[in-house]
């Protein structure tokens, strides 16, 4: 028999508490409360920088062995034949990855 008691017991605890519907717009606690405009702030957008400028259009093309010869364009040096290289700012440094 106590099974039985213990089975109306659970049938009696089995009613939830009177709580406050969490929707409820009079509770204060309430998740759909409005909060203040923090939230706003972490939707805005980031400024982004602006992107560097090309640097294939700085100097043109210009002969590896001539700096002189300077062209807006590839093609070839008029004074050695050789095919112009892009110029870029700063080089002096050449990678030749032939034989080692
Ligand atoms: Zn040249």
């Amino acid at each position: 028999m106590r099974l039985l008691i213990l089975v109306m017991l659970l049938a009696c605890a089995t009613p939830p508490p009177p709580k406050p519907a969490p929707l409820d717009p009079s509770n204060p606690d309430a998740p759909e409360a409005p909060l203040p405009a923090r939230s706003t702030a972490l939707d805005a957008p980031k400024v982004e920088e602006p992107p560097p400028p090309a640097p294939s259009q700085e100097d043109g093309y210009t002969c590896p062995m001539h700096p002189e010869v300077k062209q807006p364009g590839p093609g070839r040096c008029p004074k050695c034949g050789m095919d112009l290289v892009p110029n870029k700012g700063g080089g002096g440094h050449h990678h030749h990855g032939g034989s080692r």
